[in-house]
């Protein structure tokens, strides 16, 4: 269970910075670590949290690119920098990757202790909160798209999903890019959310249940490019309303982790399965100057104080959030 309790301010080592933070945004990912999974080990008391926004208190011996007072963004993703993948630019791939708030204190709380090479610097002026809200996932679903899938101008995506962060990440990130987007969301509401992010075809599922048919036919029989399916039950219909040679893109499985698959859809449409989890530090770099220079918005739900934590988490546990629901964690 989450308790709102007072602890020890950490101090950084070498490398490391003391971020004060001033907002924090919850994943999905939050709750799964506090329900745990098997295999999982914490110390306790734990502080999930892996996204934050906030300013350098102090900083560790052999920091030089940041001083206390700098505004910062965290990177949630912890790499070890000495590794083959991290050698290659693929960090995300580490062979010690860790995520702050899952296996290491993150940042539903006043202060955190992260790499300096984590903390990304924020213009003066942009909202802090929004910049925690953009963190994870902008940052996975900009790897997904452009990284991994290599995303194309003229391409055509459909984002399965249209209110959760990496969908609401990946309709502005397709639209930046070029692509027309096509949107399946289960409520009026939710599709309207996406149609003012960008989206060009909307999807009412609650109307239309077999929507693999729905945008079949919205493509003259062709199937799209590119489907971003981060639910996982789905895949059955992402397979059907590919085209031939599509790419399907995964990043989570948000109904479950175990889905049956029919082969013949892959094999038979020389489909592209491409998984993939967060992102690298250049993505990280990539997608936050968007964000900061304001192509890309991350969609704020609703702001909870700190001490508020668990009403935030049954929000989210309930699936009534439209964007990121975020932590204002400056008492
Ligand atoms: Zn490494």
């Amino acid at each position: 269970m989450l308790e709102y309790a007072e602890v020890p301010t950490p101090q950084p080592g070498a490398g490391q910075v003391l971020v004060r933070l001033q907002a924090a945004a919850l994943n999905r990912l939050d709750i799964f670590v506090r329900v745990g999974w098997p295999g999982i080990k914490l110390a306790y008391p734990h502080i999930p949290g892996a996204d934050g926004a906030g300013e350098i208190a102090s900083v560790g011996s052999g920091v030089t690119r940041l001083k206390a007072g700098d505004r910062v963004v965290i990177n949630s993703n912890l790499s070890c920098g000495e590794c083959g993948y991290c050698l290659a630019g693929q960090d995300n791939r580490c062979e010690r990757w860790e995520l702050l708030g899952e296996t290491r204190n993150g940042t539903y709380a006043e202060y955190v202790v992260i790499p300096a090479v984590n903390a990304y610097p924020m213009p003066d002026g942009y909202d802090v909160g929004a910049a925690a809200a953009a963190g994870l996932v902008f940052h996975t679903a900009w790897h997904s798209l452009i990284s991994r899938a290599n995303l194309r101008p003229g391409e055509s995506v459909l984002v399965v999903g249209a209110s959760g962060g990496v969908n609401t990440a990946a309709i502005q990130i397709a639209r930046y890019a070029g692509a027309t987007v096509y949107v399946v969301g289960s409520s009026r509401e939710k599709l309207k959310l996406a149609e003012a992010l960008g989206a060009d075809y909307l999807i009412d599922r609650s109307q239309e249940e077999n929507w693999s048919k729905t945008v079949y036919q919205m493509t003259n029989r062709r199937g799209v490019d590119v489907v971003v399916d981060n639910v996982g039950a789905t895949f059955p219909l992402s397979f059907r309303a590919a085209r031939k040679g599509g790419r399907i893109l995964t990043v989570g499985n948000t109904a479950g982790a175990k889905v049956e698959i029919d082969n013949r859809f892959i094999f038979g449409k020389h489909l592209s399965l491409i998984g993939s989890t967060m992102g690298t530090h250049s993505d990280f770099a990539a997608v936050m100057r968007l964000v900061f220079a304001g192509a890309l918005k991350p969609v704020l739900d609703r702001v909870y104080p700190l001490s508020q934590a668990p009403q935030a988490q049954e929000r989210l546990e309930a699936g009534e959030q439209m964007g990121k629901i975020v932590l204002e964690t400056t008492n």
